[in-house]
């Protein structure tokens, strides 16, 4: 699979303030790639960069695999600041202003598009008519002009009542079935987990962990025992997880394994054997938000 783009030790600072330390990830072709963080975790700053609105103190990124362009730039739709449309025109008329001044696509492209986001029964109305949601597919549509590869879109559904939300979410899911790329920015998990298919997680302009959602998000088998020697029994236990945690408050061990593959008759078998009598052995489960708070709090 193709990178689209990849970045290397971005880092970026306010004066005083690091909002980006050292970013380094890569989007494969294809997917829908969050960038998920608490508000100031460095997002915004990040998709600017990429989108050369602002730039770099240190580091480097490329875009299908070379530096930026404007040949490379048309390729990129992006929707950073909700776009200035005009009240009283159609969004037809609306997407004309923004073909000429772009001079991305067409105007037969705007049909095009407009069916894309839904909107084009209603293409001749009025933008004052539109529900936020709508204005906010138009703010996509007008992204779509040009048939960019990829798609780069700040908290999308930011604002916008739960049913805008969800048409928006349906649309990026559409997007990306339609072939395009597209990195967003979000600080709901859930939204990622919904949506997304990768993600970088950040925290206070630092990179905390990158990958695949399924891998990341997953819940999580968590194990939990406890031994008269709690320093034996946790030399047991560490060729299982790298992540073990020994709780010396509660005399207890946290053993984290993948979803689904806890076995713990055969847990207390293995400590047995080794001359470890346990004295507690519970299943417990992980859940996503526990894991995106412990990411984002420690
Ligand atoms: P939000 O979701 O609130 O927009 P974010 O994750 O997009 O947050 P950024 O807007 O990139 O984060 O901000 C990262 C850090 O940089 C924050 O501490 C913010 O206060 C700071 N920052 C952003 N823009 C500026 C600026 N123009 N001048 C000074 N500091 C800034």
């Amino acid at each position: 699979m193709e990178t689209v783009l990849s970045l290397s030790n971005i880092t970026k600072s306010y004066g005083p303030v690091r909002a980006l330390k050292n970013v380094s990830f890569n989007v494969p072709e294809g997917c829908v790639f969050g960038i998920l963080g608490p508000n100031g975790s460095g997002k915004t700053t990040l998709l600017s960069i990429i989108l050369d609105v602002l730039k770099a103190n240190n580091g480097s990124f490329l875009w299908f695999g070379q530096p930026g362009s404007p040949d490379q730039r048309k390729k990129i739709g992006s929707l950073l600041e909700t776009p200035n449309f005009y009240h009283y025109l159609s969004a037809i008329d609306n997407l004309k202003i923004t073909q000429s001044i772009s001079g991305r696509g067409t105007v037969e492209n705007i049909d095009d598009v407009l069916r894309k986001v839904k909107l084009y029964e209603r293409r001749k109305s009025r933008f004052k008519t539109y529900s936020l949601g709508m204005k906010q597919r138009l703010a996509i549509a007008a992204t779509l002009l040009g048939d960019p590869k990829v798609l780069v879109f700040d908290e999308p559904t930011n604002g916008l009542d739960p049913v805008g939300i969800a048409e928006i979410r349906e649309l990026i899911i559409e997007l990306r079935n339609s072939g395009h790329t597209i990195i967003m920015a979000s600080h709901l998990l859930d939204e990622v987990e919904k949506v997304c298919t990768h993600v970088a997680i950040l925290k206070t302009g630092e990179l905390l962990t990158t990958g695949e959602v399924n891998e990341i998000m997953q819940d999580e088998d968590i194990v939990e025992l406890s031994a008269a020697d709690l320093n034996a029994l946790a030399d047991i236990l560490k060729p299982f997880s790298t992540r073990l945690k020994v709780n010396t408050d509660s005399n207890t061990i946290h053993l984290p394994l993948p979803k689904g593959t806890s076995n713990l008759e055969e847990i207390n078998r293995l400590c047995f054997s080794t001359g470890i009598i346990l004295n507690h052995l519970v299943l417990k489960k992980k859940r996503l938000e526990t894991r995106f708070f412990e990411l984002t709090n420690n």
